[in-house]
């Protein structure tokens, strides 16, 4: 069980904060998102408070969870935004978080998404290949302006978590190989209307061991020294995100003053703005997935499953990444069963637990999935004509809908016949 100041048992009655799930519910309906404004709060101040003595500047990588109000609890701490689209740069506006404190990230940026964030005024792009520059140096061109550009290198660290969620391997897509960093340097040389400003890697997500990162700092290091010794004078280096959370209780993550304690001292030494990028820690356990169970039936070998009303399209987790999450009974009935707890949806990969004892709560009773704050709602979709739901924040006693639950009319909006 994930027992936290934020999630806990009243009695019988799971409660968010100071307020009852099993309300929740009843008033909003499910599927339902519920977010406590304190665990936002508290994780970001728990990770300034672990770098504390290292000057730094914490931007918060907005994929991992876009609602407008949770991007704007941070925004009013004082943090900043990675971004990863033009999409989210315009909720990150939305949300009002000021474009100097905006960071413009991603793979494959358009012609257009370029145009946007250099007319916005971002903080500085960060760029992944030398095709890729002389395209932000054409469109800063086009617009009469000098972009700031952060390089992305790719450290070439394997990072021990799931495979698709590593990203600072030569194997995968992202960033500019170590390698090619002095030509890319001699070609910025050659592009008035980009000024280098920062050096930039993210070597993946949910990494447990803090080697993985020193592995890395030390490269980006020798990179900046090598950088500087070409006539660059760099201000900012990016760590990037990935500092892991507990999604299983039996398998605790690494506490992020582990990885301040490594990370702090090197970067200190370098004499630099360091940059990082949490997306995840500061989210994942803020959030949980309030479902209902529609019906309960057991098979002819014993098996039990709880059918409930959210699936795979308010919690893809589970099926794209095998991730555990927990599932706790909204009201606590004391005895438990061994089930599985699946979704609605037409795909043998829509469950949220396999084999698990939960609570062995009735029909028509309420579920919490818990550690949905980051990449559930983001990844949320229509398929199979689901609705996206509902979501509330909640803030010591009260409870706010920051999200209305999608309607059919909303389905079919853009259709045209
Ligand atoms: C996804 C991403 C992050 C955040 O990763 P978390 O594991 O959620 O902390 C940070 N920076 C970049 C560039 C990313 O792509």
């Amino acid at each position: 069980m994930l027992d936290s100041n934020y999630f806990h048992y009243s009695g019988k009655k799971l409660n968010c904060e100071n307020v009852s799930l099993e309300e929740l519910g009843s008033r909003f309906g499910t599927p339902l998102y519920v977010t406590s404004t304190k665990s936002l709060v508290d994780s970001y101040h728990a990770f300034e408070r672990a770098f504390e003595q290292l000057p730094h500047f914490t931007c918060y990588s907005v994929k991992a969870n876009f609602t407008l109000s949770v991007i704007r609890t941070f925004a009013e701490l004082g943090c900043g935004c990675d971004v990863n689209s033009g999409g989210e740069l315009y909720r990150a506006l939305r949300a009002g978080v000021v474009p100097e404190k905006i960071i413009f990230a991603g793979v494959g940026k358009k012609s257009e998404e370029i145009a946007y964030s250099l007319e916005s005024g971002v903080l500085m792009l960060k760029a992944e290949s030398i095709s890729e520059l002389q395209m932000i140096h054409r469109v800063a061109g086009e617009l009469g302006k000098i972009a700031p550009v952060a390089l992305r290198i790719n450290p070439n660290v394997t990072a021990e978590t799931h495979p698709y969620i590593t990203t600072g391997d030569s194997k995968e897509k992202f960033g500019i190989d170590e390698a090619e960093l002095p030509a890319v340097l001699t070609l910025l040389g050659q592009l008035p209307n980009l000024r280098l400003v920062g050096l930039d890697m993210h070597i993946g997500s949910q990494i447990f061991d803090p080697e993985y990162y020193v592995a890395a700092t030390v490269k980006l290091l020798a990179l900046f020294n090598l950088s500087k010794t070409m006539g660059f004078a760099i201000e900012f280096l990016d760590i990037g995100g990935g500092f892991p959370v507990t999604y299983d209780p039996a398998k605790p993550a690494t506490p992020i003053e582990r990885f301040a304690e490594k990370l702090a001292p090197m970067l200190l030494a370098a004499g630099v703005k360091v940059i990082f990028e949490p997306g995840r820690y500061l989210v994942a356990n803020a959030s949980v997935l309030l479902t209902r169970v529609l019906y309960k039936k057991r098979n002819h070998v014993g098996k039990e499953f709880f059918v409930v009303d959210a699936g795979m399209t308010e919690l893809i987790r589970p099926a794209l990444y095998q991730s555990h999450h927990e599932v706790q009974a909204v009201t606590r009935h004391g005895e438990t069963v061994v089930a599985d707890v699946v979704g609605p949806i037409c795909e043998s990969s829509d469950f949220f637990a396999r084999q698990r004892e939960i609570d062995a709560v009735d029909e028509g009773e309420l579920l919490a999935v818990m550690s949905c704050g980051a990449y559930a709602s983001v990844m949320s979709s229509n398929y199979n004509g689901r609705l996206r739901p509902a979501e509330v924040m909640v803030h010591g006693a009260e409870a706010t809908l920051v999200r209305r639950r999608e309607t059919l009319e909303q389905l079919v909006q853009n259709e045209l016949f």
